[in-house]
């Protein structure tokens, strides 16, 4: 069955797409959690980032190349972004389709809460 991003990628289902191209696609994430909040996916779908295959590593590479002309687009690459990607039940991943978290437009603290 179709991931909802592979509904977003075809246009099946409404959303604000800021890049796209024959192997990926970058849209707003619809709850951001920051004032820029995308979400970097490949076209093809990979659950997980345990699905990641050696034949994906230049599809891989491509999404860094897209998050870095995202964060210049969004103008956030001067001032610092993050990036992250969920795997998995202990890192909340709530969508299995792999995708690339960017954040930025303000100061963003440290990267994880230590207990
Ligand atoms: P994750 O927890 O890493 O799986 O993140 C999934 C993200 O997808 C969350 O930040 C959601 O807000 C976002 N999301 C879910 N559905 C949509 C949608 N239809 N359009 C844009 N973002 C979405």
């Amino acid at each position: 069955m179709a991931t909802i991003f592979t509904k977003i990628i075809k246009k099946e289902i409404p959303s604000d797409i800021v890049y796209q191209d024959d192997q990926v696609t970058a849209f707003r994430d619809i709850r951001p959690a920051t004032p820029v909040h995308i979400l970097i996916v490949p076209n093809k779908e990979i659950p997980t980032v345990n699905d990641i295959t050696p034949e994906d590593e230049p599809l891989i590479g491509h999404m860094f190349t897209v998050a870095k002309k995202v964060a210049e687009q969004e103008g956030v690459a001067e001032s610092g972004y993050r990036l992250l990607l969920n795997c998995n039940r202990d890192a909340n991943q709530e969508v299995f389709h792999l995708h690339m978290h960017l954040f930025g437009g303000r100061q963003l603290g440290p990267m994880i809460v230590r207990k």
